[in-house]
């Protein structure tokens, strides 16, 4: 079984975390605070860090240098309401293993969940975080994308749009299911930005990659 700290503050995040973790197998641990944070994840008794960056007594950079400096292992995923490359990029040189910025999908959270404590298990091989479809290539942690030997500039949006359908390549997905999973409860139903977000993810890894499936919704040609 395994054991999730959870570090964030805001009791419906953490209420939301906790029943989605427990409902998928796992215990859970919650700490409000950066001290009792760092207490907790220095030790040998989690498998895996889920830190807010906003907590009260200190930031959480400052519970992520702390934790490491002091040698701990543990997988960690840094959860912000900021999104700004600086702090994702600051997160990640801190030690930090991957983030998700707020309002986020719990599906998504768990499934980077999954990804953290896999890599673990097989000795935490950086190149298993990376999803391969003929020549597109995703890397989960650090977000970068190509095509073939390509190196490609995606949003937010458009990397997570991309995600799903690299882990469902040749399935058609709905409108629907691309609205669910990536913008989550956020979204309004007559919105065409399904649409919107398909030409740019086409415009800038080729036309000829998402494919058009009338009535149905779009599939990622392999
Ligand atoms: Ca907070």
């Amino acid at each position: 079984m395994n054991r999730i700290l959870i570090a964030e503050d805001n009791p419906r995040i953490t209420s939301f975390l906790e029943t989605g973790l427990q409902a998928n197998g796992y215990t859970t641990t919650v700490v409000s605070t950066a001290k009792e944070a760092i207490a907790f994840a220095s030790g040998t008794d989690f498998d895996l860090l889920i830190l807010d960056l906003g907590l009260p007594d200190a930031d959480g950079l400052k519970v992520l240098a702390t934790v490491r400096g002091q040698g701990a292992i543990l997988p960690i995923i840094i959860l912000t309401a900021r999104d700004g490359l600086d702090d994702t990029v600051e997160g990640l040189e801190s030690g930090a293993d991957d983030y998700m910025t707020k309002p986020f999908r719990f599906e998504e959270l768990l499934a980077r969940v999954r990804v953290q404590l896999r890599n673990q298990r097989s000795s935490r091989k950086p190149q298993e975080t990376q999803l391969r479809i003929a020549d597109i290539t995703l890397d989960l942690l650090t977000r970068q994308v190509w095509v073939g030997d390509r190196s490609v500039e995606l949003s937010t949006r458009e990397f997570l749009m991309l995600e799903v359908f690299l882990r469902h390549p040749m399935q058609v997905m709905t409108r629907e299911q691309l609205l669910d999973r990536i913008w989550g409860y956020d979204y309004d139903p007559g919105t065409n930005i399904v649409n919107v977000y398909v030409g740019h993810l086409r415009r800038k890894i080729g036309d000829d990659r998402l494919e058009t499936v009338r009535g149905a919704g779009y599939r990622l040609r392999v």
